[in-house]
């Protein structure tokens, strides 16, 4: 199974929180999307592969309009029946949701709908510089959760002032629409991101780490109430509703990524393409590469592994572990074989508890093994 992300960049606004690639002028979407077009006929004719998902990530891809779709599956169906693609997801902006995009959205088969909620509280939406209020999300769920069967609403916690009432209120919320699937992000403060700098200048309203663990708790225990399993860290689902597509990155399934800052992992190899709108579509059109091949070392691959599959219920299995690293398992069982609140090592399969998975990164930290480490271990 493959997978193929398709990057659309462009945000109406700058979200407090983000540090992704996108750009906030729409004017080059049209020629944009023309570039991608070409871009994925010569990533598909180079790639052959089993491609079942497909992936429209941002940015803001609810900024399609009929029109791109169009050029797009056109695109894709002269190398790949755009039928053979089990899931097709959209990740989609509150205010941009309403009946007649519903049934664009229909018309290209896609069956899974990725809506950022983040908050139902004005407060929170507005401190977050979200562009769109708690009522366009209402609305958009409604009409989501009507017409799909399959869909997710990301939330986030953690918020500057929320209290445990504060989330759990959005909990409820969130499932009065009985969603199949949920991602919930413990809000990090990225670097140069104007919350970050916000927060650093002024220390009311943060957050402290045992409230973001009870808030965890919460929704993990809420949650599980619903017949949901926690199966990554930051997302839960019914049986069966987990996310198709993003499974294939945390097992380290090959797929293809299009569109300026987007990554690729083929044959072990992993490449991403250039962060700058203009200038992909520029060397689209002149013929010339977008993509860098990125150093994969084995000690990075290995690290990847581990961070990878710690954050999933199903936990690192060293069976499945690749033969060149048969001669680390000793280390990983030597690290783990302690018994410990934040683990469960059960033979060979290494799991986190749900008080691991809160400190994941500190754990992960703590096993990932230096270049001169790693060669010495291994050997
Ligand atoms: S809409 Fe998404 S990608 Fe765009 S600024 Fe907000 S969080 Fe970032």
């Amino acid at each position: 199974m493959a997978g193929i992300y398709v990057h659309i960049p462009f945000c109406e606004q700058v979200c407090a929180y983000c540090n992704f690639y996108f750009i906030t002028s729409v004017k080059w979407l049209d020629d944009y999307i023309n570039a991608l077009c070409i871009d994925i006929a010569q990533q598909i004719q180079t790639f052959p592969l089993a491609y079942e998902t497909l992936y429209f990530g941002g940015g803001t891809p609810s900024f399609l309009k009929e029109k791109h779709f169009e050029l797009i599956y056109n695109t894709i169906n002269k190398y790949r029946s755009i039928d053979s693609f089990h899931e097709i997801n959209i990740e989609c902006n509150p205010e941009h949701i309403d009946l007649a995009y519903i049934q664009v959205l229909k018309k290209f088969g896609i069956n899974r709908v990725n809506l950022g909620v983040q908050s139902f509280d004005d407060m929170d939406l507005k401190r977050l510089k979200r562009n769109h209020d708690a009522l366009q999300s209402l609305n958009a769920c409604d009409l989501i959760a009507t017409h799909f069967d399959n869909f997710s609403f990301d939330l986030m916690y953690s918020l500057p002032y929320q209290s445990l009432a504060d989330w759990d209120k959005n909990l409820s919320k969130v499932l009065e629409f009985h969603p199949n699937h949920l991602s919930c992000y413990n809000l990090t403060l990225e670097e140069k991101t104007a919350l970050k700098h916000q927060m650093s200048h002024q220390l009311k309203g943060s957050t402290d780490e045992s409230l973001s663990f009870e808030m965890f708790q919460l929704l993990h225990f809420r949650l599980r109430e619903e017949g949901m399993i926690h199966y990554e860290i930051s997302n839960l689902a019914k049986l069966g509703f987990e996310a198709k597509h993003n499974l294939g990155y945390w097992q380290h399934k090959p797929y293809l990524g299009i569109g300026p800052s987007a990554h690729s992992f083929i044959d072990g190899k992993r490449f991403h393409t250039i962060a700058h709108v203009k200038h992909y579509i520029q060397h689209i059109y002149k013929n010339e590469s977008v993509t860098e091949i990125e150093k994969l070392t084995d000690r990075d691959f290995f690290n990847e592994i581990l961070l990878l599959r710690l954050r999933t219920k199903e936990g690192l299995d060293l069976n499945t572990l690749p033969q060149k690293f048969d001669a680390l398992k000793t280390y990983l069982l030597e690290f783990f074989n302690v018994k410990s609140p934040y683990w469960i090592c059960d033979e060979n399969k290494i799991c986190l508890t749900l008080n691991g998975w809160f400190i994941s990164d500190h754990i992960i930290s703590e096993i990932m093994l230096d270049e001169a480490e790693f060669e010495k271990r291994r050997n």
